[in-house]
């Protein structure tokens, strides 16, 4: 074998598994179609540290994330990747609403996030006054991170352990051999090459399921569905007024929660992602203007000193469902493929949000379905 293990896909998750990898395996390999790493949508994102809250009990999103919150802290600090714990607030902005966050609170402790605490609106005034709302949950580890800053550092990590990154070349075919696997790979100069490596590891976001396809695993509750999400900004100077996250009460079968309020690391505020399962899967980040009416509508519920013309379109993302629109929510699916007949091919299909924030608690789950 030419390598021992081959990750497919330089995204924050994919880079996370590979510094990880690195450390304890030699040859190494990431490959990534782009000539640098975080181009899909590990750089279109909300770059928010989620607390865990709304995911099902028992489910990966809840445990990846309650674990990838505490190690993504531990990380930046270690590493010195900007981070603020800056927290969140669900705010209720009817009666009807104040039962569902209490709701919200309770599934949460179950999850492990036992640190959130419901306050009034006196509270809610004295920390965001210009947020109106009749209660709210306060998620005090919530918090943002420069994500660029920190797939550099999984970058940095993974090639100071000795790992290799091949930038510039597209996964094209992928074939069970003796031992393991043969891959081949079109460079940018448009040129067939082929290497093979005992365990691989598909990280590769949107296209996924077509590299699962490739080793001869189909399965059509596994297709990747494209599903945008777009933002808006909010213009200065009113930025200047939220200082936290703000999120409305989420709809019931969480294919997004809500347009919601998110600062960043520069001081910036954008509201958003709306959710939109595009019709054909093609990577169409364009922001709608017309949309604005109905971002306006919505986070005016909660903000408002908001007028139209405080709201600029700003960019979007695609998440990879594997949750059909109206369908109950889908976990990630992250599994070695043994049971199926492809052993030591390990698949991460549908790593949506909260992808980000479990990326070093999903590289200790990938390292222990590795059995070398
Ligand atoms: C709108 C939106 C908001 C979000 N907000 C948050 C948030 O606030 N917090 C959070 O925790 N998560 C959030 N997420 C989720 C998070 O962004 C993702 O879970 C995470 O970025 C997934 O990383 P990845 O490495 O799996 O995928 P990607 O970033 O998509 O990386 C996959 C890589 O594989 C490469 N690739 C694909 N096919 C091939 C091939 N054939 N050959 C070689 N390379 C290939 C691609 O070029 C790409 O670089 C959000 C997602 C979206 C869309």
């Amino acid at each position: 074998m030419d390598a021992r293990i081959t990750i497919i896909g330089a995204g924050v998750v994919g880079l996370a598994i590979a510094e990880k990898l690195s450390k304890e395996f030699r040859d190494v390999f990431l490959i990534e179609k782009h000539t640098t790493f975080g181009q899909e949508t590990s750089s279109r994102n909300s770059e928010v540290i989620h607390a865990g809250i709304y995911y099902p009990k028992g489910s990966l999103k809840s445990r990846l994330c309650v674990e990838g919150k505490r190690l993504l802290y531990d990380y930046c600090k270690k590493y010195d990747i900007p981070y603020n714990n800056c927290g969140k607030l669900i705010v209720a902005t009817s009666e009807d609403e104040i039962s569902i966050i209490e709701g919200i609170k309770k599934t949460a402790f179950a999850n492990g996030v036992d640190d959130l605490i419901i306050i009034d609106r006196n509270q809610i005034a004295e920390m965001e006054p210009s947020v109106y709302a009749l209660k709210a949950i306060l998620s005090p580890s919530t918090g943002i991170i420069d994500t660029h800053s920190l797939m550099k550092s999984y970058e940095t990590g993974t090639i100071n352990n000795g790992g290799q990154i091949v930038y510039g070349s597209e996964v094209t075919g992928i074939r069970k051999v003796k031992d393991g696997y043969e891959i081949t790979l079109l460079d940018s100069d448009k040129n067939y090459y082929a290497f093979t490596s005992h365990v691989v590891i598909n990280s590769a976001g949107l296209t996924s399921d077509k590299i699962s396809e490739m080793v001869g695993l189909t399965d059509e509750n596994l297709k990747i569905l494209f599903c945008k999400g777009e933002y808006f900004r909010l213009n200065p100077p009113k930025n200047r007024l939220i200082h936290r996250l703000v999120y409305p009460v989420p709809v019931h079968n969480l294919e997004g929660i809500g347009i919601h309020v998110t600062i960043e690391m520069g001081g910036g505020v954008k509201l958003g992602p709306d959710v939109n399962y595009l019709e054909s899967n093609t990577y169409d980040y364009k922001v709608t203007p017309s949309k604005q009416e109905a971002f306006f509508r919505s986070a005016r519920k909660f903000l408002p000193f908001l007028e139209f013309e405080d709201l600029s379109p700003e960019m979007a993302g695609i998440r990879p469902k594997i949750q059909k629109p109206g369908e109950p929510v889908r976990d990630f699916y992250i599994k070695e493929e043994s049971e199926r007949g492809y052993p030591d091919f390990i698949n991460l299909i549908g790593i949506e949000s909260p992808g980000l924030t479990s990326s070093l608690s999903i590289a200790n789950y990938v390292r222990n379905l590795i059995r070398i």
